[in-house]
Order: structure tokens, then C-alpha cells, then sequence
């Protein structure tokens, strides 16, 4: 109950809510999301019975736009977490002010016991379910946990075979090919890199100076990886779901060191494998080293009342949803660690997703240093109107990113 996503939702919105002046409709409309939908998916397995799935499509809110946000596949999805996904996505749009609404979904599913038969059936079959309620300028689902472009383009075709049209706008995260974007697979980290390169210039610090330890090693941990070290910063440690390692040197070809984790099974024979002088630890135990920066790039609640204490560096980016706990968050805010909040910090990925729709509902295809130039302008200045509410309002980062977001939804919803 504790860590309840949709209740920690509420109280973050309670929270921004005190600090500005919000029509109590929009408010009440914030509190509840618009429509959740349960289906049951029947599907026929390999070996010829019949399994039934469970999915949730949650839409959140549609002030700013089309219900936006993407789809799990994970065995621990359950509504609440839909939901609170889903209000996350509605502030984090709003904060990087793109004209897009929250929305998010998932099954409950390990994909990983599936065939890929069986998974493409699954994923067909979700889109039947939700077709009367998804649509290019309606609901427009993207990737999430466990769910890759080649899902998505299953999806996007039978959404087309449905409505009779080609119809590639409904879905974002697709492969290129299939209508996908540039640059959308390292949008998140590289969005998040942009974010702390703005503030580490607001705050005068030179990123030689800085050292990171980065909780996670997948698609986000690995771009921002790449991009902080392209920016002069020192990754000085790193972690997946097995162990961490704490390389002091410093980690300088990060593809190097993911290549050689595929080849060997894991970082700490990657690690050995690249002659690479440094110290095995937890996957939890990177996030307290003495460094400047930590990034926390996995799962949900990996900051709690129990480490927070423990944390050394000033600067912690979020690029994971949801990576700390309320309890944390008082901690860090009590030691006077700056939080850079995953609202802001992580919203790279749907910034590229709105360019990917609007590509598709324009037809265009922009090259992918449009995309990164494009992207970079768009994150620095929603950190910009963070920064200007955070001291204006006296208030976190987190608090200020949320106040941003409500005071756009205010706006839009007073207008209409
Ligand atoms: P991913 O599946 O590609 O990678 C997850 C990584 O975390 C893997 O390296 C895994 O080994 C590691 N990991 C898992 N448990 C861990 C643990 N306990 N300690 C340390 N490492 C652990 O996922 P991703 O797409 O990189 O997403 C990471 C986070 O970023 C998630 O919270 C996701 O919701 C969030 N996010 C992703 C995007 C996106 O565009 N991919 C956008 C916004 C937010």
C-alpha cells in the first residue's frame, strides 16, 4: 500500500495543487483519469488451447490533446499502476509542453514465456479490443517495458486492416520503416543528458568536473551514458539488473563495454574481459557512491526511506518513472539534494514521439540531426520554465515541473 503508484500520484497532484490556483474542474478531472478499460484477450497457444490475457488501456486526460502514453507487457501490471502511468504521462507532456494528453497500458504478461507467434497474436488481439476507443488523433499508443517497434508495427497494421487505411500516426516507437522516427531510440537518454547539461551551465559547473554512477543499463541507461561521456562528463560507474561496477577511471567507450556484457554474460566479466580497473558492488550500492551526479535509468521505487540517507551525490536525474519513493523525496529535499524529476528529466522519449505523429500526420521524414537539434531545443526550454517556477515559487524542481504542467492544463481547460 505504501508504494501504491496511484495513491503516490494523488498526493504529488494534492501537493502541486496548494501551490497554484486550480479550477476546481480541472482538478477533479486531474484526480480521476477519464476512462479505464479492462479487455480479455483470448488467444490460441502454440500447443492449440486457449489462454485468456488481461489488458488495461488507462486515458488519463485529454486537455492538451490526443491520450498519449505507452504499453507494458509485464506480469505485475495491475490497474493502479496503469493509472498513475497514465497521470504521469498527462503532467509530462504538459511539462514539455507538447499537445499531446496522458494515457498508458499494459497486459499482464511475462512476453518472455511466449512464442513469437503467440506474442504477435496478443498483440493483434489487444488492438482489436481497444480500436473503437484508439485512433490517430484520439489515443495513440507507443512502446513501454518488454514492448520493441516490432510490436508496434503488428499493432499499427492491424489497426490499419480495421479502419480500411494505412494509418501509422496511431502508434508511436515504430521501426523506421514502418514510419518510425529518427532518433527516437535515444531520445530518452539524450534527453535527459540535455536536461543536466542545462543545469549544470545554470549552476556553473564544468561537466569535466563531473562524475556519474547510472542505475540501469538498458536503452536509457546506455544513450545517456553515451551522450554525458560524448559531453566530457565521467561515468565512473554503472549497474543492470545483476551487479554494479565502480571503474574510478572512468568508463570511455560505453558500446565497448555493452558489447563485451553480451558476449559474456555479464558486467563483471565485461568489465575483466576490457582490462578495466575497478570494484564489483550491488546494483543498489551504485546509487551511493560519492559521485556528482546518480541516475537512477531502471525500475520504480529504487530510492526509498531506507537509502536515501545513504546518497552522496548532490544531483540526482530520474531517469527511470517513478525511481523515488515520497519518503525519499522528503529526505533528499531535507539534505538539500537537487532532484531533476523524472517529468521533465525523462520526457525525450514522448518530445520524439510527438515528432514521429506529426511526421506521420504530415508526411514528412526529418533527418535525425533535425530530431536531436529539435529535441535538445524543446528539453532546455521546459527546464527553463521549471527553473523560473522552482524560484519563483520557492519550491523542488519537482513540485515546480508539476506546478508547470497544472498551470498549462489550467489555462487550456479555462479556454474552453
Ligand atoms: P530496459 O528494459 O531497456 O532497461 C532496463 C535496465 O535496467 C536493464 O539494464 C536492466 O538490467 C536494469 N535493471 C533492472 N532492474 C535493475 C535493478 N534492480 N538494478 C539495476 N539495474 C536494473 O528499459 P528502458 O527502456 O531503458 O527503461 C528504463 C526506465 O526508464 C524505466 O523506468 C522506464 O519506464 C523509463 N522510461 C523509458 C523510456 C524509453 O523511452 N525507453 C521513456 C521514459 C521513461
Amino acid at each position: 500500500m505504501q508504494h501504491n503508484p496511484w495513491h503516490r500520484a494523488l498526493e504529488q497532484l494534492k501537493s502541486a495543487a496548494t501551490h497554484t490556483k486550480l479550477h476546481p474542474l480541472v482538478l477533479a478531472r486531474l484526480a480521476a483519469p477519464d476512462r479505464v478499460v479492462t479487455v480479455s484477450l483470448h488467444i490460441r497457444m502454440d500447443d492449440g488451447t486457449i489462454r485468456t490475457f488481461t489488458g488495461f488501456r488507462s486515458q488519463h486526460n485529454n486537455i492538451l490533446g490526443p491520450y498519449k502514453g505507452g504499453l507494458r507487457y509485464h506480469h505485475a501490471v495491475d490497474m493502479d499502476e496503469v493509472q498513475a502511468l497514465s497521470f504521469w504521462m498527462t503532467m509530462k507532456n504538459a511539462v514539455v509542453n507538447v499537445p499531446f494528453g496522458g494515457g498508458k497500458g499494459g497486459i499482464i504478461v511475462d512476453p518472455k514465456q511466449l512464442s513469437s507467434g503467440e506474442l504477435e497474436r496478443l498483440s493483434r488481439a489487444f488492438i482489436r479490443a481497444i480500436a473503437p476507443i484508439i485512433g490517430p488523433h484520439v489515443d495513440v499508443p507507443a512502446p513501454d517495458v518488454n514492448t520493441t517497434p516490432q510490436i508496434m508495427s503488428w499493432m499499427v497494421d492491424e489497426y490499419s486492416a480495421i479502419v480500411g487505411a494505412s494509418s501509422p500516426a496511431v502508434i508511436t516507437g515504430k521501426p523506421i520503416a514502418a514510419g518510425g522516427s529518427e532518433g527516437r531510440t535515444e531520445a530518452t537518454g539524450y534527453g535527459g543528458g540535455y536536461v543536466l547539461k542545462a543545469h549544470l551551465e545554470r549552476i556553473n559547473k564544468n561537466p569535466k568536473d563531473m562524475t556519474v554512477a547510472i542505475q540501469g543499463l538498458g536503452n536509457v541507461g546506455s544513450y545517456l551514458a553515451k551522450t554525458l561521456i560524448q559531453g566530457g562528463m565521467r561515468v565512473v560507474a554503472v549497474a543492470d539488473s545483476k551487479s554494479g561496477i565502480h571503474i574510478p577511471g572512468g568508463i570511455t567507450d560505453i558500446d565497448a563495454l555493452i558489447k563485451a556484457k553480451e558476449v559474456h554474460g555479464s558486467l563483471i566479466e565485461a568489465m575483466r574481459s576490457l582490462n578495466l580497473t575497478g570494484t564489483v558492488m550491488s546494483p543498489a550500492a551504485v546509487l551511493e557512491l560519492p559521485v556528482a551526479v546518480v541516475a537512477p535509468a531502471a525500475l520504480e521505487n529504487a530510492i526509498t526511506a531506507e537509502n536515501a540517507s545513504r546518497i552522496q551525490a548532490p544531483i540526482i536525474l530520474e531517469l527511470a518513472n517513478g525511481p523515488t519513493t515520497r519518503e525519499a523525496d522528503t529526505i533528499l529535499n531535507q539534505k538539500g539534494t537537487t532532484v531533476i524529476p523524472d517529468i521533465l528529466a525523462n520526457a525525450g522519449g514522448v518530445a520524439t514521439s510527438y515528432f514521429e505523429w506529426y511526421q506521420n500526420v504530415h508526411n514528412e521524414t526529418w533527418t535525425k540531426d533535425k530530431v536531436l537539434t529539435d529535441l535538445e531545443r524543446l528539453m532546455r526550454a521546459a527546464y527553463a520554465d521549471v527553473v523560473r517556477v522552482h524560484q519563483s515559487h520557492a519550491v523542488s524542481l519537482r513540485d515546480a515541473a508539476f506546478i508547470v504542467a497544472l498551470e498549462r492544463l489550467n489555462v487550456t481547460a479555462a479556454e474552453v
